[in-house]
This record gives structure tokens, sequence and C-alpha cells, in this order.
């Protein structure tokens, strides 16, 4: 995989001394999206020196990683394997725009039922890995493990250490542990959870080294992969205004956030913000299959 350094967008805001940029990291890859490439590249290194021929993970029925893993096997020589929670969806591929593309990648699939994939990390589960897949290099569910952090910290460059506050959305927080790692003491790092409860701070503790973060809970929008209709809105008008595609699950999430706590007062005077847009935008599509279903207001990021 080619490593490059994405750019930095200006988001223009009225009558605001705030000066706020994102980073594109969504246009490092269309299907390796965002942080799921940071979060690969030393876990393929380690598969390759391993000797490993074959990736296994785990995800649930639009996941970007899934779809990063799938892509990133295929594009460097390793058979793919997603361990997908929900044994109805096996017969539901063809609806599915995000396991149907891991699925023309060659990723090969088991579903398993919703108390299985709960004991993913158990013993016993791992035996039966081993026992039905053998040697396979394993990477956890949302690919975080240190290695993901170490790629995760090479997302800043030395340019960005201008900026105050760097912002980025957290699902299990390797991203944002590798930000915050690589961050200047002097900066402020600020991580959105997109799903709510509050274990994510000892898991990114037990990453990080500095403490110059905090994470910002009010923008989950009562959960994970939850949308409301404020939300959808928010990023269809982001998107005509700025011609910035977010997804509604991560990254959509965070900038609704950021703006919203600008709105507020949160930064002092001449903050300098550096948003990071991680990707997640080919989860579009299923959400607005489930959107459609069920009559709501669809995401319109296509212009
Ligand atoms: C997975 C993902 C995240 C969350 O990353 P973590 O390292 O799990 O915190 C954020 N944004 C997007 C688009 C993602 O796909």
């Amino acid at each position: 995989m080619n490593f490059s350094e994405s750019d930095n967008q200006k988001i223009n805001i009225e009558n605001s001394s705030i000066s706020l940029y994102i980073k594109r990291e969504d246009l490092l890859h269309p299907f390796i999206s965002g942080n799921k490439f940071r979060k690969l590249k030393y876990n393929l290194i380690q598969a390759k020196k391993e000797n490993k021929d074959t990736l296994l993970t785990f995800g649930g029925a639009f996941s970007n990683h899934i779809l990063a893993v799938a892509a990133a096997g295929n594009a460097n020589g390793f058979k793919t394997i997603g361990l997908i929670r929900g044994e109805e969806l096996e017969a539901k591929i063809d609806d599915n725009p995000t396991l149907k593309k891991a699925q023309d990648f060659g990723m090969n699939f088991e579903f398993i039922s919703r108390e299985k994939y709960r004991e993913k990390n158990s013993f016993d589960f791992k035996e039966h890995i081993k026992e039905k897949f053998g040697d396979v290099y394993v990477i956890p569910e949302g690919g975080t493990n240190d290695l993901a952090v170490k790629g995760c910290e090479e997302i800043l460059s030395q340019e960005d250490e201008k900026f105050d506050y760097v912002c980025c959305s957290v699902g299990t927080g390797g991203t944002v542990s590798g930000i915050i790692n690589c961050s200047k003491s002097s900066q402020q790092v600020l991580g959105f959870p997109a799903l709510k409860g509050d274990f994510l701070r000892e898991d990114i503790r037990s990453f990080v080294t500095k403490s110059n973060w905090d994470l910002v809970t009010e923008y989950h929008f009562e959960g994970y992969g939850k949308v409301s209709i404020e939300l959808i809105q928010f990023i269809n008008e982001f998107n005509q205004k700025y011609k910035i595609p977010l997804d509604p699950i991560y990254t959509g999430k965070m900038v609704f956030g950021v703006l919203d706590m600008i709105d507020k007062n949160y930064f002092p005077e001449h903050s300098k913000i550096l948003m990071i847009h991680t990707g997640g935008l080919q989860g579009v599509d299923g959400m607005n299959k489930k959107l459609k279903q069920k009559k709501q207001l669809q995401i319109n990021i296509n212009d």
C-alpha cells in the first residue's frame, strides 16, 4: 500500500475568529477507508513477517473494518476471512453493499450468532478458530491493537503542530490513541465517541502515555449506528456547503459536535482546530437502504 499524507481542507465559518480545518483521510483509498488504512499498515507487515497467508477478523453487517480488511488483503496477496455478527445475514449478502463488496474482494464469511459473537475473545473461541481455519493472522474487531495504534501515529504531520485542538471520532479508541501519542503536549486532543458508554477512557489510557486529551460524550446520537433526522440534515447541508461528504456513523457526529461547540463558545477565540475525517463513506449506501425502508430522509453526498 502506498502511504501518503492527506491534505487539510479549510472550513470557513462566518462571524468567528476560529480557524477550522479537516484532514481528508477519507481520500486515501475508496474502500480501505481513512483510519482503517492506517490501522492495517503494520498488521499487514507483521502478518507477512509471520508468513501467514490468511487474515481473519470480525465485524457487523456494515463494518468499515471488514471491507478494509477484504480490500487490503486482496491488494497484498492475503486470503481473508470475516466472522460476521448475525446468522440471518448469510441469506442477504446481495442486499448488503458492504458484504457484497467484501465478497467481491475475495473474502470468505462465517456468520455467527450474536451470543457466539460476544464470546469471540474467549479461549474456547480462539481454539475453535485455530481448529477450523488453521494458522491465520487474527485482527481484532475494529482493527485496534498495538500495531494499529502505531499506524495511527502517522496521521498527523509536522505541519499540524500549529493546531491547538485535534478532534477525532472514537469507536474502539485505537485511532485517537495514535493521534494522542503523536500530538504535541501543547495540543489538546478531543475524542468524540460514536457510541454510549464510559469504558473507552480506560481502553485509551492503556495505549497512550500523555494526558493532553479528553472525550466529548454528548454527540453519540443515542448510540452506535443510530442517526436522527437532524444529523442527516446536517450531513446533507454540510456537503452542499463545503463539498465534503461525511459518514453518519462516525465523522458526521464528530463534525456536528465540533460546530455545535464552536457555536456555544467552547473554544477560546482564535483557536486553530483540526478535525480528522476518518472515512467510512462506504457505509452510506447501507445506511440509505435502511432509511429508505423506514421512509426517512436519506443521506445525499453525491454532489
Ligand atoms: C472505525 C472508524 C472509526 C473509529 O476508529 P477507532 O480506532 O475504532 O476508534 C472512526 N471513523 C471511521 C470512519 C471508522 O471507520
